[in-house]
Parts: structure tokens; sequence; C-alpha cells
């Protein structure tokens, strides 16, 4: 896809120079202003504190940044600021304080800023391109195809359960957003289609099933509270590259859920490295872990790819732990409880944003 944007919106006084300063930078890094491309790779939705209006992308591909002028950050800014990353339909919030920074949002709560200076329009650009090139593998297609001696789970989806109750005990698991209270419906659907969630939470697990397959929890659900194959744990089966979708087998009676977006992810390292046997990812840090460089989406195939670089190097893949900038971590065991049983007590809450 090229490396098309467009602008949305009109840019509050403070933020004039922001809209004249971070196109040119975007042209220099091979974007093209293509205002009547129906389909931009990214939009620049200029937003009005006061009445934040949403840009209704038609393509799931395309990424929008939502900006909007602050005079200064308050005490707690993920809480203040996500609802207008939410409520605007955004991938990404830019909140610019004039003649100082500018803060990102991601949806994965991540939270870090830039300040003015010296080639501060470039470095906003290096911020933005790997999200908004990234290509996100969020598709879904169900098989009903789920053996009927797996429609009630397995020992191996009751460890799931086990381990997302550990978790949650752990404070690990930030209650899901509220997503659907803040926005009308016809958004909520919007924002269902096109990020691939169910509803935003924070934090996966899976567990290998046999040679190709394996368990995982579903996108936007409750961890601590895991129950139904196929609406809460899904069995991934393969990835198809030719879709670019992640394949499920799923009961045939049961409106499936969609599966975590970091299917992707946990098919690659599964797939590479036989000896892995489950897989964790929460939103917290751990000391003098190797980390990713660049802060992809989640569900983006560079984000799997770069987690999956990192397991490889690992002593033993099968017992790494990898940061994902900005984000969390990533964490392989030869079983749920060998991770859980690893990481007991050495967790940080809070991800470090850099
Ligand atoms: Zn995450």
């Amino acid at each position: 896809m090229a490396l098309t944007f467009t602008t949305h919106g009109e840019p509050s006084p403070g933020l004039v120079g922001l809209a004249q300063g971070l196109p040119a930078a975007l042209e220099r890094k091979g974007y093209r202003h293509a205002p009547d491309d129906p389909a931009p790779r990214l939009v620049l939705n200029f937003v009005d504190p006061e009445n934040p209006r949403p840009y209704r992308r038609r393509a799931q591909a395309t990424f929008v940044l939502s900006l909007l002028e602050a005079k200064a950050m308050p005490t707690n800014p993920v809480q203040a600021m996500y609802p207008y990353l939410v409520r605007t339909l955004a991938n990404m919030l830019l909140v610019y304080i004039p003649k100082k920074e500018a803060h990102f949002f991601t949806l994965d709560l991540g939270h870090y800023s830039e300040p003015e200076g010296i080639g501060f329009f470039e470095r906003l650009v290096e911020r933005i391109h790997p999200m908004a090139s990234a290509t996100l593998v969020i598709k879904n297609r169900f098989d009903p195809d789920l053996e009927p001696e797996l429609w009630e789970g397995d020992e191996l989806t009751r460890e799931l359960a086990e381990a997302g109750k550990v978790l949650d005990s752990w404070n690990l698991l930030p209650a899901p957003f509220p997503i659907d209270k803040i926005l009308p419906p016809e958004d909520f659907r919007h924002v269902q289609r096109l990020y691939g969630i169910g509803g935003l939470s924070y934090g996966n697990l899976s567990v290998r099933k046999d040679e190709r397959r394996f368990w995982m929890s579903a996108s936007g659900v409750d961890k601590a509270n895991l129950r139904t194959i196929g609406r809460d744990i899904l069995l991934v089966k393969d990835y198809d590259p030719v879709e670019n979708c992640i394949v499920l087998s799923v009961p045939p009676h049961i409106e499936p859920r969609r599966v975590s977006v970091d299917a992707i992810e946990h098919w690659m390292i599964y797939r590479e490295h036989p000896e892995v046997g489950a897989i964790i990812h929460v939103h917290a840090w751990m000391d003098g872990v190797p980390a990713t460089q660049a802060h992809y989406p989640c569900g983006s195939y560079e984000l799997a790819r770069s987690v999956a670089e990192l397991v490889r190097q690992a002593p033993d893949p099968a017992s790494a732990v990898i940061g994902l900038k900005n984000h969390g971590l990533t964490i392989t065991g030869r079983s749920l409880k060998d991770i859980l049983r690893r990481i007991e007590g050495r967790l940080i809450r809070q991800v470090p944003m850099t």
C-alpha cells in the first residue's frame, strides 16, 4: 500500500504550525499528500477538544492520528486523554502543548512525549511511521471443525483459565476499557470492525495444543474468567498468508468471538520453537530484558516479527522474557505453570515509556 496521507478537520490556532510542519516532514519521509485518496494510509485528524469528531475510515489499513491542543498535561494523562483517542476512532493520539512538547497516546495504553527543538517534526514522524506503516494481521476466519471432544475444552484450557486467574490476582490485568460506554453504537461497531477488537483489554495467554495448534484467549474478554470454548478461548490452527488472516477451529454451534490480536506473534513463536509450550503477554515490565527498538501496533506483522527475532536470540527460546517497547512483555515457557513460577514477584507494573 502506497504511503499516502490526508488531513481532516480544522487545526486550532495552536496547531497551525504543526499542521504545516508535520505534513512537510511526512513528505520528506516518502509520504504523498493525496487529499482525494478514499483509503489513505494515514489521516491527520485535527480535533476540537470541545467537540471531538471522528474520521470514519473506509479501509482497515487506514491509520488515523488524531491531534489536539492542550495547555498542559493533566495529572493522570492516560485517563484524561484516552477517551479522545477512542471517541475520535483513532489509532493514535497526539496532544500538542504549544512551544513545549507533543505527547503520544496509543491504544495499548502507551504514553510518551517528544520535546520541541531541533528536528521536532522529523522526530514526530519517527514515532508515527512504524505505527502507520505496519501491516495488521487481525482478520479471523472461523472454521466450524473443532473436534467434538474439545467443545468443552481440555486439561490445557483449564490450565489457561487457571493462569488467567493467577495473573488477575497479581493485579496484572487492567479492566477492559469501557469503550461501549463512551461510544454510540454505530461508532462501536466501526471500532470493532476496523480494529478487530471486541473491546479493549490488555494482555493475553496461550498454550500449545499440538505441533501446529494452540489455545489462546479471546479479544476483549475478562481473562480472570475464561470459560467457553469459541467465546473466551479459541483454538488457533493456522495463519493464512494469502488472506492475511488467523484461522480458528470453533465448535459449530457457537457464535465465536475474535481471538486476541497478538495471535500472529504467538503463531510465529510456536511454529519456530517446538519446545515452547506456553506464552503470556502482560502490560508490565522486568529489569534488564532485551526489548524491541520501535513501537509497533498490537496485532501487526512487524511487532510479531521483531518479538520472534528476540526470542530466537534468547539463550533459551523456551524460557525467554522479551520487552515490547512502550508496551509490555511477552514471556515464553515450557508450560503456563513454568512461566508463572519464573515471573512471580519479579514484574514491575509500570512499563517504562521512552
Ligand atoms: Zn499488549
